[in-house]
């Protein structure tokens, strides 16, 4: 590369300064919104709602790699994860917090750039940014951001509902973002050693866009709505299926069973999965970053649901005893294990 950008050290601005130039641009769009940035506190207000809070945090090198994960797909994300959780709640997000860890290899102008999809999530999402910190880190970047939103008392949907014969449903179509990430690894490992060569991407847009431009499920509630069915719990897909069953099984004191041949997924996903020899079956149970729905539903909805062709019944729930597992497309019959992704591990 022999372009040369002008770049702005972030000592050139100082904190404040950096902060000013994230920040000044940002217009409130939310009602509940009484103070945004600029005070000691942001006030929210949402009257007779209950208040839905999130946080999630993200470490370069453990979470992303900015080898190839453009910043403004960073920002992006960042702000969509923790939506995601809100959405899994049946809440409304309304307002984020965002802290930054930087370190001095970046510049403001990069910086910026993370920003610039902080902010389109923002737009994208009808959100209001209205605080955070800025400090700085030894070694790579870190971003927390906290979401708040709001929710009907009543409306709310837990993990812990879950009734044995519910139906365990999903959202849209699994293992795509974990393929999505195998497939830059691949390329990343091809870089490093001939940087002349260039990624074969062709044919992947879809897996590549779960994985660097993934979207929460905002639309979800309307689509409950039409169909006039309420799920008995719900939770977002951001560490697996495998895991987020467990989860819903064990907040509910359930079983379940799994079908392996009716879980939705991509012919890009399946494709890429045979091209790097992998199961696509641990994409989706294991993988990850989807940021789908997983929830059940009484038996009797199933009417209501069946040519919906956003949701796949992919089981039920059973008695705590029998256990939760995997009914494999042979027909036998696994236990499920949440080897969802540990980053303690
Ligand atoms: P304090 O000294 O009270 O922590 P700061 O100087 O850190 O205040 O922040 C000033 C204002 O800018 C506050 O409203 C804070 O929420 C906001 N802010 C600070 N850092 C960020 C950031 N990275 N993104 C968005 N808002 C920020
Ligand atoms: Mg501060």
């Amino acid at each position: 590369m022999t372009e040369t950008k002008r770049t702005t050290e972030i000592s050139e601005l100082g904190e404040f300064g950096l902060i000013d130039l994230l920040t000044r641009d940002i217009e409130l769009k939310n009602s509940s919104t009484v103070r945004g940035i600029g005070d000691d506190a942001a006030i929210i207000d949402y009257k007779n709602k209950q208040v839905v809070v999130s946080t999630d945090m993200l470490t370069e090198g453990v979470h992303f790699n900015l080898m190839y994960v453009p910043l403004k797909h960073l920002g992006y994300k960042s702000v969509v994860v923790n939506l995601s959780d809100i959405y899994a709640m049946n809440a409304t997000p309304r307002q984020i917090t965002v802290s930054i860890a930087i370190s001095n290899k970046f510049s403001v102008e990069a910086i910026e750039e993370l920003y610039s999809g902080i902010k389109l999530a923002c737009e994208t999402y009808g959100i209001d940014l209205v605080g955070g910190d800025t400090t700085s880190s030894l070694t790579g970047l870190v971003i927390s951001v906290t979401v708040l939103g709001e929710a009907d008392k009543n409306k709310i949907i837990y993990r812990s509902g879950a009734k044995p014969t519910d139906l365990l449903c999903v959202t849209g179509d699994l293992g795509g973002a974990y393929m999505g990430l195998q497939l830059l690894e691949r390329e990343n490992e091809v870089f490093k050693v001939n940087p002349k060569i260039q990624p074969e991407f062709i044919g992947y847009d879809y897996i590549l866009g779960r994985q660097l431009k993934p979207e929460a499920r905002k639309d979800f509630k309307e689509i409950l709505n039409k169909l006039e069915v309420y799920p008995t719990s719900m939770i977002d897909i951001s560490d697996g299926l495998s895991s987020e069953i467990m989860h819903i099984c064990k907040a509910s004191d359930t079983g379940c069973r799994l079908y392996e041949e009716k879980i939705p997924m991509d012919n890009q996903t399946k494709q890429m999965a045979e091209e790097l020899n992998i199961n696509p079956l641990v994409a989706a149970l294991n993988g990850g970053e989807d940021y789908e729905l997983l929830f059940t539903l009484p038996i009797n909805d199933f009417d209501k649901i069946k040519n919906d062709f956003d949701i796949t019944v992919i089981g039920h729930i059973t008695e705590k005893s029998e256990g939760a597992n995997l009914i494999t497309t042979g027909g036998s019959e696994i236990p499920l294990q949440a080897q969802g992704w540990n980053p303690l591990e």
